[in-house]
C-alpha cells in the first residue's frame, strides 16, 4: 500500500511539473513520505530476515542504509516539513 501511495505521490508531482504548474509542495511531500516509507519497509525486511537481515553478508541491511540517506538528503525531512508548513500559511520556523 505504501509503495502504491509513494508512486501516486511521485506521479502527481511529475504531472504538475510536466504541466508547468507549481510542483514544489507536491514533490517535497512525495520525497518526504516516500523516504520514510522506504526506511520502514527496509526495517521490516531486516525484521523478517532476523539475524540475516542485519548481517553484512546479506543485502537487506544495505537497503536500510541506502533508504535512510533520503531522510537527510538532498534536503532533510525536517526542512521538507518546514517548507510544506510554510505553504500552508504556518510561520517560518527557522
Ligand atoms: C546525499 C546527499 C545529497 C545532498 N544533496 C544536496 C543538494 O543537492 N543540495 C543541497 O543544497 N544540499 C544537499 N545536501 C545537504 C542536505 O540538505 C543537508 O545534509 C541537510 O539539510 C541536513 O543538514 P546538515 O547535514 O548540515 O545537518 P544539520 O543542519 O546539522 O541538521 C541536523 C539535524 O537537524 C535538523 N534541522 C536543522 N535545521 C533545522 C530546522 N530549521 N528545523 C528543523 N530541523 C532542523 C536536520 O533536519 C537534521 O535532522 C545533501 C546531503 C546528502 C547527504
Amino acid at each position: 500500500m505504501k509503495l502504491e501511495a509513494a508512486r501516486l505521490l511521485t506521479y502527481r508531482a511529475a504531472r504538475l511539473e510536466q504541466a508547468g504548474q507549481p510542483s514544489g509542495v507536491a514533490a517535497t511531500t512525495a520525497k518526504c513520505l516516500t523516504s520514510e516509507w522506504a526506511v520502514e519497509s527496509a526495517d521490516f525486511g531486516i525484521q523478517v530476515l532476523g539475524g540475516y537481515g542485519y548481517a553484512e553478508e546479506f543485502d537487506m541491511q544495505r537497503y536500510w542504509r541506502d533508504a535512510r540517506l533520503y531522510r537527510i538528503g538532498p534536503i532533510s525531512n525536517e526542512m521538507a516539513r518546514n517548507y510544506v508548513g510554510e505553504s500552508l500559511g504556518l510561520p517560518r520556523s527557522f
